[in-house]
């Protein structure tokens, strides 16, 4: 894998395009031109991968507004996925919400996504990065990939200084010290192994790969989870996104400073897929084109979600964390590999045993 790093054309026209997003959308788009004259769905499962309280909140904003039930479970990424593989011949849920598309990907190559041609694919900022060109997957939110160093950690420390750099997690003040989901279960952990996977090229990644994973104090389950532990002075540096750790110190009043490795850092699209065989199938249109309107995206932030839209017509809560220098992530090859890297890492370099809630 050639490295490919740095802003390319087509991330600074992504940025771009984002940042102007704020401007209203050009054509105001009916909620769901398609959806059926009856609705005669109750409720809906969703498997929902954000953080709790935007499923929470989406839960309730989703059932005042159409009179529907939603039933929803919370699961990180990889747990969502191994439960949709499990699950395939008998699916318990309807639609599929949030986590990096890394996972999109790979489920729709293992049959489990279904397509839907939604009218409010008008909405969305750059179709050919953030939808699935088989309808299978859309884009939902974008968030960038940064680090969060606890500041009186630094303090007690003078001789060391937040990250600036993917090599800085290796130095010696940091052994033991970072703080990484697994990325067996974490989309956020996954979209860090590929970043660093397509940045250094696969040799001279995974070398890396095995020093990084020796500094770990511990692998948690979920992604933005050692944000939160790190806050809480139980290592110095988390790899979380830029969004959770906005969150962390904005809401949660945590003394963790953000960083960005200069040289180049991941990013997600986090997605949205219907599932093959949903029983739910009019509920989950509505929730899919709802959730790619400018009325549920700017609810974001109202749960303390912070990332970057997906659609035009609604301001982002926080510009400042897409100036980070982004490398061009190759959601394809990421997600086409994503069994055999998760599989490589937990084999060859550490397993996913005795994760830290
Ligand atoms: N929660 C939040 C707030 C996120 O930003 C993301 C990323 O999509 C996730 C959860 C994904 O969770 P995980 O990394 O545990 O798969």
């Amino acid at each position: 894998m050639s490295k490919r790093i740095s802003f390319t054309v087509s991330m600074a026209l992504l940025l771009v395009m984002i940042l102007s997003a704020c401007a209203p959308a050009a054509t105001e788009t009916p909620m769901a031109t398609d959806a059926p004259m009856v609705i005669t769905d109750t409720e809906l499962n969703v498997l929902c991968t954000p953080q709790e309280e935007w499923c929470q909140g989406m839960k309730q904003e989703f059932e005042a507004m159409y009179g529907i039930t939603v039933n929803y479970v919370r699961m990180s990424s990889g747990e969502s996925l191994a439960r949709l593989v499990a699950e395939k011949d008998a699916p318990t849920f309807d639609i599929w919400w949030g986590g990096p598309i890394d996972s999109f990907v790979s489920a729709k190559a293992q049959g489990l996504l279904q397509p839907y041609d939604s009218p409010n694919y008008v909405n969305i900022i750059n179709p050919a990065l953030m939808k699935d060109v088989d309808n299978q997957w859309v884009g939902i939110y974008v968030g960038t990939l940064g680090f969060a160093t606890n500041t009186d950690w630094l303090a007690a420390h003078p001789e060391a200084s937040a990250p600036t750099s993917w090599d800085d997690l290796l130095k010696p003040e940091f052994t033991g010290q970072v703080m990484v989901a697994h990325p067996s279960s974490s989309g956020t952990s996954y979209t860090a192994l590929c970043t660093v996977l397509q940045m250094r090229g696969e040799t001279d990644g995974w070398e890396y790969l095995k020093k990084y994973a020796s500094q770990m104090a511990s692998f948690t389950k979920s992604g933005a989870a050692p944000a939160k532990f790190v806050g809480q002075g139980e290592a110095a540096v988390a790899i979380v996104f830029s969004h959770d750790i906005v969150n962390e110190i904005d809401n949660n009043k945590l003394p963790l400073v953000l960083t960005f490795p200069a040289e180049g850092t991941g990013y997600e699209i986090g997605g949205m897929g219907i599932i093959n065989g949903a029983k739910n199938i009019q509920a989950a249109k509505l929730w899919f084109d709802w959730a790619i309107s400018p009325e549920g995206q700017a609810l974001g932030p109202v749960y303390h979600a912070y990332q970057a839209p997906t659609v035009n017509g609604v301001s982002l809560s926080h510009p400042e964390l897409m100036d980070a220098n982004l490398i061009d992530y190759d959601f394809q090859w990421c997600g086409e590999n994503k069994t055999t890297f998760v599989d490589k890492f937990t084999n060859e370099i550490a397993n996913a045993e005795n994760l830290k809630q």
